[in-house]
């Protein structure tokens, strides 16, 4: 089974009457309902099995595989997607800590159905995981809990919440632990629901919260070490973070898509729209957002497998990077579609309002792209260029990022909370190199003047010293060059990894490339000339068959049986 053949099932459960009949997902949206027929026809598919490490007995080998069901899903509706998806994150603590006899328990209620939610947020604390008040006391040889997640998406549907509890009174770095709670066990009274919360987006999905008053939970349910939950967190943050950007890619195709339709068949002072130029650029410009998310997206997923000591910093920049261009492109959609962009009962183009209402969520939960990019800011003294030669890492970026290559078996234990080197930007002057050996037009210069940028923002970043306390605005400001690098990095390693693909659609003359080197240098602040030429080209290549799919990922992952 491909990803492609698993989008041809959800496109055949679109159809009317279907469990994702877009009428029938409206309806949920605007009466505020669980998409609960979407959600159990992925259940009978087997999707959960792809949220199972296939060492505990599931299917997930490959995050990239993961990445194109989730995709697949959001594409034709977000919601379904956060609402299913959630089980990929609410677990994800327990196969990174790794004790085969609980993960393996987890993954046989997962395989047959049961949500899993993952509760870190409290009311009085957000994004300040330290600040947590939800306590775990020894009661004989278990625990009991006291206190409240929430906001919390599936808290009220999951059958297991996957808590960061205070564990020390005196809280701290080792004061937290992580408990995977069964809710169907808890006495009864111990466990409350917190009524639904009304969304901006995402509206049908269960998002509310829990409390647990003196609920006991045994002593198995303690994941991991006592005291070692924060690091456990931020270690599962990494692979989750790489996971849900994935949403994002889906609402650029479900966008794309309608883009399209648009371009093909509105008609504007006696011509075609897409005749117009600036609709063309936008158009364009909207292509090349969802072409650079995707090299970032693809670059992470694979970077999980065979650099997980970098995954800190990359899942940071990925999860800081990916949903700003998604929510980007979903804004130039919208002046493209102009009133159908506002209008939600117009045949064909009512559903754009939902998926830019719903894709908001992406870069606000698992961090947020401000915690994510001060996550990576407070990081760069050590990640700066230079500071150490690089660790051999075996295999180069430019072989890893080749489709045909077989990634490195997932090893969470590997992962780190502080990352010591970015291959992919490390390999910048090599690849621009590489490029430079066969020279495509306009990538060439753009590549030069990424490097030079690269160069510049090292020798800001080699003047840094670690400090206490969060970074100031200058260091996030670095932090966002970055990541704008980092893109670039990845998009030119991408295609040195693939050359089979050079002669083909989104690829050819090197125009996805172009596409994605013109926005991260307009990302660094630059004019690259070549920008509205190349915007130009996308656009048109939109309304031919390349639109069908667009993609730098030429083979669909082919997902295991
Ligand atoms: C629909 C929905 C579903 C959710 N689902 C879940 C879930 O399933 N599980 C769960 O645990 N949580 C969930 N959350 C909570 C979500 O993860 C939090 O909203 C998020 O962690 C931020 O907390 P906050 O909104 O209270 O913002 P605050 O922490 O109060 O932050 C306020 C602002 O400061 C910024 N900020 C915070 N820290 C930093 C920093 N270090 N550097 C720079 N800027 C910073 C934030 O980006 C934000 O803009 C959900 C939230 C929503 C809205």
């Amino acid at each position: 089974m491909s990803a492609i053949e698993f989008a041809g099932e959800v496109d055949g459960w679109s159809q009317s009457g279907g469990p994702f009949d877009p009428v029938l997902l409206t309806a949920h949206d605007e009466a505020e309902t669980f998409p609960a027929e979407a959600c159990a026809a992925l259940d009978r598919w087997g999707l959960p099995d792809y949220y199972v490490p296939n060492r505990f007995g599931g299917r997930l080998t490959r995050l990239d595989e993961v990445h194109a069901l989730l995709r697949t899903v959001a594409a034709r509706d977000l919601t379904v997607a956060v609402a299913h998806g959630k089980t990929f994150l609410g677990s994800a603590s327990v196969w990174t800590a790794g004790d085969g006899q609980a993960a393996t328990a987890l993954a046989r209620h997962i395989m047959a159905g049961e949500a899993v939610a993952w509760g870190l947020t409290e009311p009085g604390g957000g994004s300040d995981l330290l600040a947590g008040e939800l306590t775990a006391t020894r009661r004989g040889s278990g625990w009991s809990l006291s206190g409240r997640k929430w906001p919390v998406n599936n808290a009220t549907r999951g059958r297991f919440v996957c808590v960061l509890a205070r564990t020390d009174p005196a809280g701290g770095p080792r004061g937290f632990s992580v408990f995977l709670v069964d809710k169907q066990a808890a006495a009864p009274g111990t466990v409350r629901y917190l009524p639904k919360m009304p969304t901006h987006g995402i509206r049908s999905a269960d998002i509310s919260g829990v409390e647990f008053l003196d609920a006991r939970v045994p002593a198995d349910a303690l994941v991991g070490t006592l005291g070692g939950g924060l690091e456990l967190v931020l270690k599962a943050l990494q692979l989750t973070r790489v996971g849900c950007v994935a949403l994002s890619l889906g609402a650029g195709d479900h966008a794309l898509r309608i883009a399209r339709r648009f371009l093909g068949e509105r008609r504007l002072h006696g011509r075609r729209f897409s005749e117009l130029p600036h609709a063309r650029t936008v158009a364009g410009r909207s292509v090349a957002r969802l072409l650079l998310a995707e090299t970032v997206a693809y670059a992470a997923a694979r970077s999980a497998h065979e650099v997980p000591e970098e995954l800190s910093a990359v899942s940071a920049i990925t999860k800081a990077l990916v949903p700003t261009l998604i929510q980007g492109q979903l804004r130039l959609v919208g002046e493209l579609l102009g009133a159908r962009g506002f209008l939600t009962g117009v045949e064909g183009y009512g559903g754009f309002a939902k998926i830019e209402r719903d894709h908001q969520i992406v870069g606000i939960f698992d961090g947020s792209t401000w915690v994510n990019r001060s996550a990576l800011a407070s990081g760069l003294p050590v990640l700066r260029p230079g500071r150490r030669p690089a660790a051999p890492t075996g295999v180069p970026v430019h072989e890893w990022l080749r489709e045909d290559h077989e990634p490195a078996a997932l090893d969470p234990l590997r992962l780190g909370v502080m990352a010591r080197d970015n291959s992919v930007l490390s390999s910048l002057g090599d690849l621009v190199a590489r490029l430079g050996a066969a020279p495509q037009d306009g990538a060439g210069r753009m590549a030069a003047r990424l490097l030079d940028a690269y160069g510049e923002l090292s020798e800001h970043i080699s003047g840094l010293r670690p400090v206490a306390g969060p970074p100031p605005t200058a260091v996030m400001r670095l932090a966002e060059r970055y990541e704008w690098c980092h893109a670039g990095a990845a998009a030119l390693a991408l295609w040195a990894a693939n050359p089979q693909h050079h002669d083909r659609d989104w690829w050819r003359d090197g125009l996805g490339l172009r596409g994605c080197l013109a926005l991260v240098l307009e990302g660094l602040g630059a004019q690259p000339p070549e920008a509205t030429a190349t915007f130009d080209e996308l656009g048109s290549l939109l309304l031919g068959d390349a639109g069908d799919r667009v993609s730098l990922l030429g083979t669909p992952v082919e997902v295991s049986a």
